[in-house]
């Protein structure tokens, strides 16, 4: 290894014990746990100072032994980074700062009729943002998108969702048009990614994320790590199958997981119910208009004809679910997405897990499926992560591109 990249390795390493460990350690702290010599460390974290990624607290950290040193923080008051999402007809924004805290989000219209007009809309979002932001923007940022994203490259493969059948590439055009680094990442993975981050108290590493809306995704997360997989796919629950007299799905089988359970799946078993039957309820007279939000709700507040159609699609959402847990074997199941806020979805679906394991053989601790605790902005600030987990390198990049403004 050279001595440059040793050093780039030492600086990488530092801030990421005191991302890590934000407040718990000193320098010492630092040095210990990575066993480098104190001198270096305390070089890098003045360099880490002085580039305002690293601040350092006020009341000393007393480990008993030697002269207590002062705990070492994150930065918060000055960088900030950027993350994106495509939702319905619109980019959603976040601005974070370095411990990834939101400290502003925003919505963005965003034609998405074709590919080119979407990305024209996510351009002019961060174009924004620039010129608000300006010096202080960590020059990366985290996309997310629906669809098979190839990680690597920044391509989206295909969306049939949006039907956006050819890949094409989204990072060159950010990369060129705004000088930003682009991660970009399937939207229902970066909303798990954003739900085993910042709503993961307990800090469980294995956990599966479902997020349900027009298209479904789950993003699992193994060891702590999120699995990608050889081909960007891992985590493609949606043509499971879990119904084989169901519907024909787009991929040419019938009674897919999507077919099933996905949010046109419930607005039409709305429909079938109340063309089937005269029992009252309060989406009675509004079929022409229903959307997911007003079923949900519905459903929530105790309308037979809403709560079975959402039954429907847990009953479907918790066959996939087994069959994922008993090959991952995850601690701790989250349901997101557009059709994840139900509160009586996840109601359902643990009663249909209880049905299940009482008539299997458990290989391991029974666990409970929960409601995303993240509902707004959490794949742009999943997105968000991907650029706090590669500051140093951007901000090195952003050192060469202005040599003379900052230091490190
Ligand atoms: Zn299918």
């Amino acid at each position: 290894m050279r001595y440059e990249d040793m050093e780039f390795e030492n600086l990488r390493n530092v801030y990421q014990c005191i991302a890590d460990l934000p407040g718990g350690l000193s320098r010492a702290g630092v040095a210990k746990n990575l066993s480098l010599s104190r001198t270096a460390v305390s070089l890098i974290v003045s360099s880490l100072i002085s580039a305002r990624l690293v601040s350092e607290g006020t009341n000393p950290i007393d480990t008993g032994r030697g002269r207590p040193g002062l705990p070492l923080l994150i930065d918060d008051s000055y960088w900030r980074v950027v993350g994106a999402a495509l939702d319905v007809g619109k980019w959603q924004f976040v601005i974070c700062d370095l411990s990834g805290n939101i400290v502003r989000s925003f919505e963005h219209l965003a034609d998405v009729s074709s590919p080119s007009l979407m990305e024209d809309a996510l351009i002019d979002g961060i174009k924004r943002i620039q010129a608000e932001y300006g010096d202080v923007l960590i020059p990366g940022i985290g996309i997310g998108v629906p669809g098979i994203v190839d990680t690597t490259k920044g391509d989206l493969l295909f969306a049939f969702d949006q039907s956006w059948l050819d890949s094409f590439n989204i990072s060159e055009r950010v990369r060129k048009e705004t000088g930003m680094k682009a991660y970009v990442m399937n939207r229902h993975t970066l909303e798990g990614v954003s739900e085993f981050r910042y709503a993961n108290p307990e800090k469980i590493r294995d956990m599966i994320y479902i997020g349900v809306g027009s298209g479904i995704r789950s993003a699992i997360f193994s060891d702590g790590k999120l699995m990608q997989g050889a081909h960007f796919s891992a985590g493609r629950i949606s043509h499971l199958q879990v119904n084989p007299n169901g519907r024909q799905c787009s991929c040419g089988r019938y009674g897919c997981l999507i077919t099933e359970a996905n949010s046109f799946a419930l607005h039409d078993y709305v429909i079938e119910l109340l063309s089937a039957g005269d029992e009252a309820s309060v989406l009675r007279g509004h079929e022409g208009e229903l959307t997911t939000s007003m079923i949900i709700q519905a459903a929530d507040s105790g309308d037979a004809v809403a709560a079975a159609a959402v039954r429907r699609v847990a009953t479907a959402l918790a066959k996939v679910i087994c069959m994922v847990a008993d090959v991952v074997d995850p601690r701790k199941v989250v349901i997101g997405g557009p059709v994840g806020t139900s509160d009586s979805l996840v109601v359902f679906v643990n009663a249909s897990l209880d049905d299940y394991y009482s008539k299997s053989v458990l290989p391991f601790g029974r666990f409970r499926a929960s409601k995303a605790s993240i509902a707004s902005f959490s794949a742009a600030h999943g997105g968000a992560f991907l650029v706090l987990q590669d500051v140093i390198p951007l901000m090195l990049s952003l050192i060469r591109s202005s040599r003379n403004r900052i230091d490190l």
